[in-house]
């Protein structure tokens, strides 16, 4: 799939900007766009140097843009290949002429992450680094780019590298074992590669369970807000969102249709979902707005439960609250701002739901810090402490991790049960084979093929 053709396209996003960037890859890079650039210098650009001089189109020699060339020498490129960055001005225009011109003199517009499939192929990076050149480019939030940041510099891979070194030793003293004795493994050797081989799994396992909070990480949640009519959902979600985007209003029941907007807590997208009262009704749309939450609380990561502090809690609430797994909720009581006799009956209720309630007031703000906390507590489970930034964000990678534990555990019981070795073996080849996909060394054309067209064009 690799062809060291030259290949070109516009790298900087479409549309008008200060600045537009065409790059350019591969053995002919320099010399085709040395054939249009001209600058006072009559010597060749140099690598790392940023040079600034003209385009002339060579067929009318008339003068396109004023322009800065980068040239950068293989290996020390981005591809690994020799690579020009030229950048006019982010002129939708000139950027079409100028990769016209690089097209005309030979070069070939490149495929959507074929320049990242390059470096790859050219062992600048490694799957892993890819896929994070993708994930920067796409954050959202802050802290996905930095998630993503040290998958870039290739902190996911070195981590999994002592298990794919820990498993080769295991390799290496199992065969030795086939080769020398004839007799089956001295206890001595089954136990000390039993204990490797459990060693192995439990970091591979730790590694697998990063991939709770990093799909969270990379594809956000779903968080629905819930509760009777006039607890103050909406006002809960444009507090949580920062925008005033559902109608505020007086009248219950109103909010009849779901809304949904994009908010980041503590650096993970969360899509909002404020939901229409639930209550028994006849009135059809309310009715379609009741079925709708209860669509939206099965479908929602967590669903936010409001009470209301200044109303009697009814058997609506309970229902409804009740009606949500335990582990996927969060009751939070609002209108604290308001001191009724009710406030007073909720703080002295003792159940232990409204004891481990957030109390907050969408009016004044207060308790929503309280209430970010717990809903990033709830995500990130058991991971919150141990939290270092570096965790699996990609499926692919999780199943590759999970295959590898498969083939590990299936290992470490055939060598207890006395299997034979070369079965052993197999098992830990798997295991091996599967780590492999993460860095993309044990991954086919085809699939690599499917991984990078996902790629915009240009990275
Ligand atoms: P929803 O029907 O559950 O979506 O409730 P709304 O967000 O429309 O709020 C209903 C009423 O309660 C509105 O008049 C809000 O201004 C008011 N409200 C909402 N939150 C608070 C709060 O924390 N304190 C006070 N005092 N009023 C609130």
């Amino acid at each position: 799939m690799y062809s060291n053709d030259t290949i070109a396209a516009i790298s900087t996003p479409p549309g008008r900007g200060g600045i537009g960037i065409v790059r350019i890859s591969g053995p002919t890079s320099l010399q085709l766009a040395t054939s249009f650039f001209r600058s006072q210098s009559t010597d060749q650009p140099q690598p790392n140097r940023a040079q600034f001089g003209r385009i002339v189109d060579p067929d009318n020699r008339e003068f396109l843009d004023e322009v800065i060339l980068t040239f950068f020498k293989s290996p020390h490129s981005y591809t690994g290949e020799d690579l020009v960055e030229i950048s006019c001005h982010g002129s939708p225009i000139i950027l079409s002429r100028l990769l016209e011109m690089t097209i005309e003199r030979g070069a070939r517009i490149a495929e959507p992450g074929e320049f990242t499939l390059r470096a790859f192929y050219n062992k600048r990076i490694d799957l892993a680094q890819a896929l994070a050149v993708r994930d920067v480019i796409n954050a959202q939030t802050l802290y996905q780019a930095r998630v993503a940041v040290k998958q870039l510099e290739g902190e996911l891979s070195s981590r999994i590298s002592p298990s794919k070194d820990a498993i080769v030793e295991v390799i290496v003293q199992l065969e030795s074992s086939v080769e020398f004795v004839e007799d089956d493994i001295s206890p001595e050797t089954l136990s000390s590669l039993s204990q490797k081989l459990r060693e192995i799994i439990k970091t591979i396992e730790s590694i697998a369970a990063s991939f709770t909070f990093g799909r969270l990480v990379k594809e956000g949640f779903e968080l629905a807000i819930v509760g009777r009519p006039n607890v103050g959902k909406s006002s809960v979600f444009n507090r949580l969102i920062g925008v005033d985007r559902a109608i505020v209003t007086e009248l219950p029941g109103t909010t009849r249709d779901t809304l949904h907007e994009t908010a980041s807590i503590k650096g993970i997208p969360v899509r909002l979902i404020d939901t229409a009262g639930i209550r028994n009704t006849i009135d059809p749309v309310e009715t379609l707005g009741i079925g709708r939450t209860r669509t939206a609380i099965a479908d929602a990561d967590i669903s936010l439960v409001v009470f209301d502090a200044s109303s009697p809690i009814n058997h609506s609430d309970i229902e409804l609250f009740t009606s949500v797994p335990e582990a996927r909720r969060i009751l939070a009581i609002n209108k604290i701002d308001l001191s009724s006799a009710v406030n007073n009956d909720f703080a002295n209720n003792g159940s232990e739901a409204v004891e481990t309630a957030v109390r907050i007031s969408a009016l004044t703000g207060e308790g929503f810090d309280s209430l970010v906390e717990r809903i990033f507590e709830r995500l990130s489970g058991d991971n919150a402490t141990e939290r270092d930034d570096i965790m699996l964000t990609d499926a692919r990678q999780y199943a590759a991790v999970s295959k590898a534990l498969e083939f590990l555990e299936s290992a470490l019981e055939l060598l207890q049960q006395g299997e034979l070795e070369e079965i052993i073996l197999l098992k830990l080849r798997g295991a091996l084979s599967a780590l492999g996909e993460i860095t993309g060394e044990t991954l086919t054309e085809d699939i690599l093929g499917q991984i990078f067209s996902t790629f915009c064009i240009g990275k």
